[in-house]
């Protein structure tokens, strides 16, 4: 019997499957480097979650050194009947990389070059291993940038960040991933390889690299990104502005933008996470404060000190304490080291922590904090603040005990009616974070049953026998699991 993909949802690693998959083993040491195929309890214990709440192991795993081999591996999957799910680093937020019917998981940690940096035509061409900050400190030595900077940088992929359309702090100004992706080599279902795009800005023809990017790895395995750079900006002031009020924090980050005044980003972070925070990282933050905002501004010397000011007036007439102007690199450093820091830092307070993932029209930022504070008086729960708020992107972090299953229980509610408040607000339930396998009903928010069926039939397009990363993204028609 093949490993199947269509059964209940179990770990197919039992001793009825014994025998095909001790085959697949064998067959995929052929393929790849046998030391690259790793299939011990705990080897598969460990590729059985990512940064979600979500467990389920693979069968096998591989890490293949080229895109013969991702092709090989693809066929052979397509063979046996046999999902097949790609791997970065596994920090996504909801479900992606959990292997939720079992099968091969490919993970690309061999496959971590950086190809070529082609300077006169602003693109670099890398493999999907490459760690997202390994290639932006690479860049920035030759006074160029690649802008998408998740907080996640240090250990997300550059494959991840294509496979969640990632975002972080300065996509507010310069774009999320998809805006910075050119080109794409893909392993298609059956194994077939294709690139689409290159290194020209346009390409005629359906926009594959669209669908592509954020589809979560459901619809093909990507071996190799073309990415536009840019050149890093001559000049850049940090600033913390300190607020008595979320809402006065809020209601200034529409103001600023609505000047006309794009800053590089916009972050906010509550009082629960800066007390964390600074518990652990010591970026200097205020305890006593509601709310701080991060702003920074970048581009040329000229005009900045003229900008700088105009952000510190409209601060100022939202009723802000106090701004603080990095001084130094050392100081925006460390500014920087809270922000990125906040999530491992809220681990403090609580062993568990879901991110929730709502985006709303920035104006209603205010509005949105005070329910989903609400939600967590609900629920008795606390709920911590950390965000992108110059994209209305809200990131409420709920706080718990995984162990505590009658916590857990409220915790997906709690959740889901947030996500819920950000849909009727205008917004959306996903701005970074994906859908994976945790949002899959609240898509109903969005979408509607004719919406979710053209998806269906995208998905089936690039993958009839839906071996790729199966069971997560777009739900199943109802009745059928
Ligand atoms: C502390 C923390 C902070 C974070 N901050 C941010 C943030 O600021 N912004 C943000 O957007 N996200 C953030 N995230 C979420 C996460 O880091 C990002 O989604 C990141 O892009 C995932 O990269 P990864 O290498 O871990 O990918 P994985 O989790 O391994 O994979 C993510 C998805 O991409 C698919 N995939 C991976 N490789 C390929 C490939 N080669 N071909 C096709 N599909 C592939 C996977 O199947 C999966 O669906 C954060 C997470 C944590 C834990």
């Amino acid at each position: 019997m093949p490993l199947r993909h269509d059964g209940p949802m179990t770990r197919l690693t039992g001793e009825v499957f014994k025998m095909d998959r001790e085959k697949i083993i064998e067959q995929l040491k052929e393929i790849v480097d046998s030391d690259h195929v790793l299939y011990s309890d705990m080897d598969l214990e460990l590729y059985s979650y990512d940064a979600s709440l979500e467990r389920s192991r693979p069968d096998v795993v591989v890490l293949p050194d080229s895109t013969e081999e991702v092709s090989k591996v693809v066929a052979l999957a397509h063979r046996e009947d046999i999902p097949i799910i790609a791997r970065g680093s596994g920090t996504n937020l909801s479900g992606g990389t959990v292997p939720l019917k079992g099968g091969i998981l490919v993970h690309f940690s061999q496959m971590n070059r950086i190809l070529e940096i082609d300077i006169p035509n602003r693109t670099v061409t890398v493999e999907p291993g490459v760690i997202t900050l390994d290639l932006q400190n690479l860049l920035l030595k030759k006074g160029f940038v690649y802008a998408p900077d998740p907080a996640s940088q240090k250990v997300s992929t550059l494959g991840g960040n294509f496979g969640e359309n990632s975002g972080g702090p300065h996509c507010l100004k310069y774009g999320v991933t998809t805006n910075h992706i050119l080109g794409a080599e893909v392993v298609l279902n059956d194994g077939t390889v294709i690139w689409t795009g290159g290194k020209s800005q346009d390409n005629p023809g359906y926009d594959i690299i669209g669908l592509l990017v954020g589809s979560e790895g459901t619809l093909g395995i990507v071996t190799k990104m073309i990415l536009k750079i840019i050149r890093a900006p001559e000049a850049v002031k940090t600033m913390l502005a300190i607020y008595e009020s979320v809402e006065d924090a809020g209601n200034t980050v529409s103001a600023i933008i609505a000047e006309g005044i794009v800053p590089a980003t916009l972050e906010m972070m509550d009082n629960l996470v800066m007390k964390a925070v600074e518990e652990s990282v010591h970026a200097g933050y205020p305890l006593d404060a509601a709310a701080v905002l991060i702003i920074e501004l970048d581009g040329m010397s000229d005009g900045m000190e003229r900008q700088a000011e105009k952000v510190m007036e409209i601060c100022k007439r939202h009723n802000v304490r106090e701004v603080r102007l990095a001084k130094s690199d050392a100081e925006r450093a460390e500014l920087w080291a809270g922000r990125k820091g906040a999530f491992g830092a809220v681990a403090r307070l609580r062993p568990s922590y879901l991110v929730c993932d709502g985006t709303v029209p920035r104006t209603k930022l205010p509005e949105v904090l005070k329910r989903v504070m609400e939600v967590g008086k609900k629920y008795d729960l606390p709920i911590g603040n950390v965000f992108h708020a110059g994209d209305g992107n809200l990131h409420p972090l709920i706080l718990f005990d995984e162990r505590n299953k009658e916590e857990l229980a409220r915790v997906y509610k709690a959740g889901t009616e947030i996500l819920k408040i950000c849909a009727d607000a205008g917004g959306t339930i996903s701005g970074e974070h994906g859908i994976g396998t945790e949002k899959l009903k609240e898509m109903s928010f969005v979408f509607t049953e004719d919406d979710i069926e053209l998806m269906r039939q995208i998905k089936n397009a690039f993958d009839p026998s839906n071996i790729i990363n199966p069971g997560k993204v777009v739900p199943s028609p109802a009745g059928v699991h």
